[in-house]
Formats: structure tokens, C-alpha cells, sequence
């Protein structure tokens, strides 16, 4: 077993200490992930290119004799109980909902899951769109699965994650999320195809970095919002279909088709349609220009990749403009862009490694001065996906 960061020998202290349970509880850990490129792409069943992070949430746990689930999370000071007989969605959207999906997917699956004492902690930001919650749901998973001796089979445990989030906590979304936490691997990031979860890791060049941008914004809205844009996909395909019945969703529309039967669609439908069709091209193209260190040609399309978030689907916001502007103004940076589901959250910016730090010192003291947000700006690196670590 491998180390985890620093902290998770906090995590294991303040588990025995909860718990006064005095045999040291293993970890499981999952991390958060940041998108390159492909966004809202995913539930369009195209290609996303994202990359799990040096960014954890950590479950320290151990078996309990019966049913229950006991835990306590760090973040919220709150320790709660729930039984596993008791579970059916939907549940709630506050943090024991995660580890309460988790358990029910997997017992949905026809896995028995046995009783647990957990401590929850973690340090990828909340609700920034680096993914939180799936890095709490997947460790939650890993976690219930050592407990309970079920085999840990990745790309099953990651849709079951993914059903744990859409069905249980009731977010309407793909699979990237839970996929990458599982699935990240050291130095690289992952060329999804989420039609048919083909996964090819693309080696991240050493000499570039990716600096996460985290706006301080809440993401609020982003809800309805979101659930509005994947409404807007679904009715396009259906239009779509009556001219080309072999549409079965926007993965499949060429650019040129589009431009055909633009008649079919409103204007503000065609917008997001044309963000989806381009969108899709666009994680196989920097996919190649990062396996062949091309960071000009991969900033560049981080930049076309934003102004159509921006433009034409609408999830970008004032202050992730700002950042994007700032970073894009800096000389050592390629190329910056929203990443996660946007209304807020974080940005990514493309940028040498060795001038990385400068770059995040110098845009975030740029940004504070026009913003008054709890912002924070941090380099960040590739990394492999959910494992069970010893406590340092
Ligand atoms: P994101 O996934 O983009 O970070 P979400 O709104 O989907 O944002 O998920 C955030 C929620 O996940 C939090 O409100 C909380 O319920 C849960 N969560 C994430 N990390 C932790 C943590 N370390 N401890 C407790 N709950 C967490
Ligand atoms: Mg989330």
C-alpha cells in the first residue's frame, strides 16, 4: 500500500478518536479531477479528456457487526447514522447522500454491503467543478467494498457511482466524473469515448502544467440550469432524427449536417447544438497535440473551447471570463478555459511547468484585485485514481 497526502494521518487520528475504535482504520481515497477539454460533451455521448488530480477526498474506515452506516464529516462538524435496509432514492444532496448512494448502488447491483464506521475529509474544493462529490462517492464505494470484501472492478464500480449520483442524489450527468476518479492514471489523462468507455491514457507533457483557477463564485442555479441545457440536447436529437433516423444522439451530427437542417431547430437550440458539434472534435485533436507536446496548438484549443461556452452554450460567468482574460494575458500561459459544468466554479490554464507558481501567484493577486471572492489558485498534477493507502 501506498501513502496518501499529508493529511490522512489527521483523517485516521480523528477516526479513532470519534470511533474509539483503536486498530487503525484503512483509507480510501479518490480524487477530484479537472476537464482539459470536451465539456458537455459527456451526456452527449461524445469524448471528454479529463485528468484526476493531486487534489483527495479520504474515507477512514472500518467494518461494523451490522447494518448500519455510522459518520462523521470532517468539512461539516456532523456526525449521522443511517441503515442499509432503509435506503431508496431519492435521497437527500448533503454529504451522507454520497456515501448513502454509494451503498444503495451497489446493493441495486445484488452486492451485499455490510456495516461501517467512516470519518470524511478532503481537499478538493466543494462545489467548484472539480468534482467533489464523485471523488466522495467512488472513495465511499472503495471503501464499502473493502469493508465488505466485494471485488473492486473499476469501470462496474464507476457506473455505479455514476448511477448513485444521477439516481439516488438526482444530478443529471455523465459519467466522466466517477469514471476519472477510478480510472486517472500518474502522468497522464484520459481520452474518454463515453459511448462506448474506450479509454485511452494520453501522456500529460512534463513540461507543461495545468493551473486550476477557482473563481470563488457558488455555482448557483447551475441545477436547473444545467438540466435545461441536457433538455435542450435531447429535444434537438429528436428533431434531428426525422431528417437522419440513424441520430441517436448529438455525437452523432456532423458539422455540415447541422448547418443542412439548422431549420429544424430555434435559434437558441441551434446555439447549443452548434457548441455540442464542435465540442465533440475537439478532445481527440488535444489528445494528439499533447502526445506530441504541441502546447501552442492545445492552447489553442482551450481558448475556441471557452468562447463556445461562453457564446453559444451559455455556462460561462463574469468572473470565469475574468480569469480566462488574465490568464490568457499572462506570457507563460498557452491557453485557459472554464472547465466542469461552469456557472461559476473553476477555470484551467495551460502553462510552462517551470513558470507555473509565478503564473498562479501573479493572476490570482491580478484577479483579487477586481474581485472580493474566496478565490483560491493552485498547480496541480496528474495522478492515478481511487486506492486504499496506510495513514502516513
Ligand atoms: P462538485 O462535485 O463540483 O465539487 P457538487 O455540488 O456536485 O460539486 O458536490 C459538492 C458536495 O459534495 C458538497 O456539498 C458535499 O455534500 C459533498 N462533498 C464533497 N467533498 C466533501 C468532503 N470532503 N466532505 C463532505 N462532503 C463533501
Ligand atoms: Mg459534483
Amino acid at each position: 500500500m501506498t501513502a496518501g497526502p499529508s493529511w490522512t494521518a489527521e483523517l485516521a487520528t480523528e477516526f479513532r478518536s470519534r470511533f474509539g475504535n483503536d486498530a487503525a482504520p484503512k483509507i480510501a481515497l479518490a480524487p477530484g479531477r479537472v476537464n482539459l477539454i470536451g465539456e458537455h460533451t459527456d451526456y452527449n455521448e461524445g469524448w471528454v479528456l479529463p485528468m484526476a488530480v493531486d487534489r483527495w477526498v479520504g474515507v477512514a474506515f472500518a467494518p461494523r457487526e451490522d447494518r448500519r452506516i455510522r459518520a462523521h464529516s470532517v468539512v461539516f462538524d456532523e456526525t449521522r447514522e443511517i441503515g442499509l435496509d432503509d435506503l431508496a432514492p431519492p435521497g437527500g444532496s448533503d454529504w451522507l447522500s454520497f456515501v448513502a448512494g454509494a451503498a444503495w448502488a451497489l446493493d441495486s447491483a445484488g452486492h451485499r454491503v455490510s456495516g461501517l464506521d467512516l470519518v470524511v475529509d478532503g481537499d478538493v474544493p466543494l462545489g467548484s467543478g472539480l468534482s467533489s462529490s464523485s471523488a466522495l462517492t467512488m472513495a465511499s464505494m472503495l471503501a464499502l467494498c473493502e469493508a465488505s470484501k466485494i471485488e473492486w472492478a473499476p469501470v462496474e464500480m464507476a457506473l455505479l457511482g455514476h448511477r448513485a449520483e444521477r439516481d439516488y442524489i438526482g444530478v443529471e450527468g455523465g459519467l466522466m466524473d466517477q469514471f476519472t476518479a477510478v480510472m486517472g492514471r500518474e502522468g497522464h489523462a484520459l481520452l474518454l469515448d463515453c459511448r462506448t468507455l474506450e479509454t485511452d491514457f494520453v501522456p500529460f507533457p512534463p513540461e507543461a502544467a495545468i493551473v486550476v483557477m477557482d473563481t470563488g463564485a457558488p455555482r448557483t442555479l447551475s441545477g436547473s440550469a444545467f438540466n435545461d441545457r441536457s433538455r435542450s440536447c435531447r429535444e434537438a436529437v429528436e428533431e434531428l432524427r426525422d431528417a437522419d433516423p440513424e441520430i441517436a444522439a448529438l455525437r452523432d451530427v456532423e458539422p455540415g449536417f447541422l448547418e443542412l437542417e439548422r431549420g429544424r431547430l430555434d435559434e437558441i437550440t441551434y446555439r447549443r447544438v452548434s457548441h455540442v458539434v464542435d465540442e465533440m472534435t475537439r478532445p481527440i485533436a488535444m489528445a494528439l497535440a499533447l502526445a506530441e507536446a504541441d502546447l501552442v496548438a492545445a492552447g489553442r484549443l482551450m481558448k475556441a473551447s471557452h468562447a463556445s461556452l461562453r457564446d453559444l452554450y451559455e455556462v460561462s460567468s463574469p468572473e470565469l471570463n475574468l480569469f480566462v482574460e488574465l490568464a490568457e494575458r499572462h506570457p507563460s500561459c498557452f491557453g485557459a478555459r472554464l472547465t466542469g459544468a461552469g456557472f461559476g466554479g473553476c477555470a484551467i490554464a495551460l502553462v510552462s511547468a517551470e513558470a507555473a507558481k509565478t503564473f498562479a501567484d501573479e493572476v490570482h493577486a491580478a484577479y483579487r484585485a477586481e474581485v472580493d471572492l474566496p478565490s483560491s489558485v493552485f498547480v496541480c498534477r496528474p495522478v492515478s485514481g481511487a486506492r486504499i493507502v496506510d495513514p502516513e
